[in-house]
């Protein structure tokens, strides 16, 4: 079996990390990436869990100590995968890292094997509902999320996959198929 990196990318509020969440119980032999950012924590995030939290001088440390793999800056905050932990799990497994769009391109280039996958809304309304319904974001927060919605959706024609989240199960079902399929190339 390959050891591959797999990202997960798609509008905020699609359901990806809930997506990851279910992959990581369902196949313990992947491990996922953390990623740094310099936004604020969400009430229950966790840090060194959902993200390792710094402020943007550390961050902008780390960009000239060439720590990260790829970073990018949106929703007013940066966001980056740390390289070293990347790199060190890839020589034993696979790993999975739920980046933006931009970030998921360029770990493409970067990183031998890299598989995209895409996880698409049912509908615009369906998303804005999720994530209006997850109750985490503020009105600003929430509006920078929406209008950068249809930017993913033109990126994500340069992914592998797109797998359409309706059903969580069903979702999860045919993301580990994929994976699967994937990591069993020669
Ligand atoms: P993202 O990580 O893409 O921003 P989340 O995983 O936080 O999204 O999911 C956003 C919200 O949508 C959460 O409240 C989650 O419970 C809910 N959700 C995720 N998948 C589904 C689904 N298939 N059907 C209904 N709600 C979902
Ligand atoms: P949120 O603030 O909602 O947690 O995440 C916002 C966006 O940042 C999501 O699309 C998420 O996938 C992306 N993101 C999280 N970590 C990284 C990272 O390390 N690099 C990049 N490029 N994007 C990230």
């Amino acid at each position: 079996m390959r050891n591959i990196p797999i990202v997960i990318s798609g509008p905020s509020g699609v359901g990806k990390g809930t997506i990851v969440k279910e992959l990581l119980k369902k196949d313990p032999t992947l491990v996922e990436s953390v990623s740094m950012t310099t936004r604020a924590p969400r009430p229950g995030e966790v840090s060194g869990k959902t993200y390792i939290y710094v402020t943007k001088e550390d961050f902008e440390r780390r960009i000239r100590e060439n720590d990260f793999l790829e970073y990018d800056e949106h929703f007013s905050g940066l966001y980056g995968t740390p390289r070293s932990f990347v790199e060190e799990q890839l020589k034993k497994t696979s790993v999975i890292l739920e980046i933006d769009v931009v970030g998921g391109l360029n770990a493409k280039k970067l990183l031998e094997n890299t598989l995209l996958i895409f996880i698409d809304p049912p509908s615009k309304e369906e998303l804005v509902d999720r994530l209006k319904k997850r109750g985490t974001e503020s009105e600003q927060a929430l509006r920078e999320r929406l209008q950068r919605v249809k930017y993913e959706m033109i990126m994500r024609d340069q992914y592998d996959y797109t797998v359409l989240n309706d059903d969580l199960d069903r979702a999860v079902e045919e993301v580990l198929s994929i994976i699967e399929k994937e990591r069993n190339k020669e």
